[in-house]
């Protein structure tokens, strides 16, 4: 979802990046009682280094609900996890999108619409209720709504595994959105066949599938994808298994199965974090997720050599919108009293939204 972003004072474009470092920690001071500023492990660093907290998007959400003390939460993220932070916390607390443009494309793949009409054509062919919903968290709060109302559950990038196998519990099929990948990814770690899982085109009627495969499929995969993600492809993998034997690879659910095929090893952004820090100095990683989050690993490893899988900066170029001058836009705002670019979810939505987050954190 791309929001109209208002153009900031022309001032801030002129300054230079220490100078809105300094106002930027100014401000900060200023509103120190009021004020969360979460940052997510891909934000560029002339950000990042103002973050109180940092994290994957959900860790954030709930942070920022357990901090209910303070009304002003500034989320450098992109728009459907400041939406999950509006969801999760209290009616006291404003949540603050830095630039409105900071959409993430994979969410922008399943629409409301789109998945409500590809339901309609799944009843005419199959009994959908005994079909579960299952969203990924990169998903608008509409989305999740959806999938509450249905019974479903959000997941996570760590835990999509353990939601499908609860799903499958409890009905026939999943019906997972908005990224192919990581359903693939996850179906097939479960130990689902290749022909249980179709493809859903979201262009075509049935998702460009027959009745039949319909009716047969325990798995039916949203073809939704990260734009950064897919930039990781097997001859990256197959470079560095011949560039050096004793490298180990580490990449996201979010890349293709080939991808993960290849990989040594695979996680959420946590757990990549989690793996590198504590391997032994001297270890070799290649790792296949954003760059901003690869640089920072090097930084902080430097006992070790830490490469990005592609020879590409794979960067996600929404997430890169939240520079400092939008960052210092909103917080000479907030000192003003003045709130910009809140992030509201409408009541009943946040309502069923809700009850498939919960159901997530219950499995
Ligand atoms: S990295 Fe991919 S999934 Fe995450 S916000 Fe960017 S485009 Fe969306």
């Amino acid at each position: 979802m791309v929001l109209q972003q208002v153009d900031i004072r022309s001032e801030l474009y002129s300054q230079s990046e220490d100078i809105l470092a300094e106002r930027i920690a100014a401000r900060k001071k200023e509103l120190a009682e009021k004020l969360l500023i979460l940052c997510h492990h891909y934000q560029q660093e002339s950000v990042y280094k103002f973050a109180d907290m940092t994290g994957d998007s959900l860790k954030l959400a709930k942070h920022a609900a357990a901090c209910n003390d303070k009304p002003y939460i500034v989320f450098c993220g992109v728009h459907f996890m400041a939406e999950s932070a509006d969801i999760l916390t209290g009616d006291n607390q404003a949540v603050i999108l830095p630039d409105l443009r900071a959409g993430c494309p994979m969410a922008d793949m399943a629409t409301f619409d789109e998945v409500s009409w590809a339901w309609k054509e799944l009843n005419g062919v199959t009994d959908v209720d005994r079909i579960i919903p299952v969203t990924y968290v990169n998903s608008s709060a509409a989305i999740k709504a959806f999938v509450g109302e249905r019974g479903g559950s959000v997941c996570t990038s760590s835990n999509a595994e353990r939601v499908l196998t609860w799903a499958l519990e409890r009905g026939e099929k999943v019906f997972f959105f908005p990224d192919e990948h990581l359903g693939r990814n996850s179906a097939i770690a479960l130990g689902i066949k290749p022909e249980e899982i179709v493809l859903w085109n979201r262009d075509e009627y049935l998702g460009g599938n027959k009745a039949e495969a319909i009716k047969r499929a325990k798995a039916i995969l949203w073809n939704g994808y990260c734009t950064v993600h897919m930039q990781f492809n097997a001859a990256h993998v197959r470079m560095w298994r011949e560039r050096d034997q004793d490298i180990r690879i580490m990449v996201h659910p979010e890349c293709t199965h080939e991808v993960l095929a290849g990989a040594d090893l695979y996680g959420s952004t946590e757990n990549i974090i989690k793996a590198v820090s504590s391997s032994p100095p001297g270890s070799k990683w290649a790792i296949g997720t954003e760059i901003n989050l690869v640089n920072r690993l090097a930084r902080l490893n430097p006992d070790k050599e830490i490469h990005s899988l592609s020879p590409f900066q794979c960067l996600c170029s929404t997430m890169y919108r939240i520079k400092p001058k939008y960052l210092l836009w909103i917080l000479d705002n907030l000192v003003k009293g003045e709130v910009r670019n809140q992030i509201t979810v409408d009541p009943d939505t946040a309502k069923l939204a809700k009850i498939a987050l919960d159901r997530m954190l219950e499995i």
